[in-house]
């Protein structure tokens, strides 16, 4: 069985008209590390890209088991109750080229989303770096937004650089916390902290509830240590269940009076830009390191010079200067 293959505009025809099947098969090219492949894609992404954008890209971390995908599953039944909203899921999880196969956005974990109409939902990129697992996904939005999806969840395990990645491509961060043991901030990197436009507290239910609001204090507390944000918007500190669906249309209200305030104050556009100005440079270093290593040259020299710097015949720095040159002087 050998799927059809389409020429470049067709599939830019079919993702326009928002036909699934063809823009999976799209992704599916972005994804690739074929350079046949990556080629196609390339040039379905430049026309995709005037339709591309007109949507709200909404980060989502959280350690695992605090409910990410619980979570997403009741905000996207709460967003797809408005017909006009699609919806597409998607994530950045660079472990999973270790794990092969991610779990996040895996449609098993989202039980109702993954049969809904107007979802899409799609694992993370498996191949490469950080930074091309990144790049694939922020390339993948494109393709989303051009087939109409004017939601965009992208959903990562907040423990590691990934925050980073995913904050760089969406508008509004949101973050995952639980209650109830009594450190809460000490596990929290700063950082992650410090880039959520949202703290959402989860499993505010049952007996859990007073722990809850303990702990909302006290990240409230936390948030006014920090200098106030670029966007101008004070970071909310929620309750929520995922679970019994308590506190979902409050969460969307807010990301929607962010949405109002920054696109008034222009700090909607202004991060877009910044960020459109970052994925210039990132695509840039991924790919002047991609090919430098590719290199046939650089290949078979690589192990030689780094035996001479194990061996101090050579300086680092010196070997460095000569593999670089093998590249960049042919
Ligand atoms: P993920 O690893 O972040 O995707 O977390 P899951 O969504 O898989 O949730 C981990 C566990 O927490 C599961 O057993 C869920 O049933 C449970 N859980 C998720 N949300 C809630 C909630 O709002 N309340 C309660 N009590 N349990 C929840």
């Amino acid at each position: 069985f050998k799927k059809k293959t389409y020429s470049v505009d067709e599939y830019v025809d079919g993702i326009l008209e928002g036909n699934i099947s063809i823009l999976s098969q799209a992704v599916t090219l972005v994804e690739s590390s074929k350079l046949e492949h990556q080629i196609i894609a390339q040039e379905i992404i430049e026309k995709c890209l005037p339709h591309s954008g007109n949507s709200v890209r909404i980060g989502l971390t959280g350690v695992p088991g605090a409910g990410k995908s619980t979570s997403i599953d009741a905000f996207g039944m709460h967003l797809l109750k408005d017909t006009d909203v699609k919806l597409a899921v998607l994530a950045i999880d660079p472990s999973s080229e270790l794990s092969k196969g991610s779990i996040l956005g895996d449609k098993t974990r989202m039980e109702r989303l993954s049969v809904a109409n107007n979802a899409f939902i799609r694992p993370s990129p498996s191949a490469g770096s950080l930074g091309g697992v990144a790049r694939k996904t922020r390339e993948i939005i494109i393709l989303c937004e051009a087939a109409g999806f004017n939601r965009i969840i992208i959903e990562t395990v907040g423990v590691g650089q990934s925050e980073t990645a995913v904050h760089s491509m969406v508008d509004f961060f949101l973050l995952i916390q639980l209650a109830g043991t009594g450190d809460e901030l000490q596990g929290i990197k700063r950082g992650i902290m410090e880039m959520a436009d949202g703290i959402i507290i989860n499993k505010a239910d049952g007996d859990n509830i007073d722990k809850a609001k303990l702990a909302q204090a006290h990240f409230k507390n936390a948030l006014h240590l920090f200098p106030m944000p670029e966007s101008g918007w004070e970071p909310k500190v929620l309750l929520y269940s995922g679970y019994y669906e308590y506190g979902i249309k409050e969460i969307w209200d807010m990301i929607a009076d962010y949405m109002t305030f920054t696109t008034q104050n222009g700090y909607f556009a202004h991060r877009r830009n910044e960020q459109s100005k970052f994925w210039m440079y990132e695509t840039i270093n991924e790919q002047l390191k991609s090919r430098f290593y590719n290199n046939s040259k650089v290949q078979s020299e690589l192990k030689v010079y780094e035996q001479q710097v194990l061996s101090s015949q050579i300086s680092s720095f010196a070997a460095a200067k000569k593999v670089l040159s093998l590249y960049f002087n042919e």
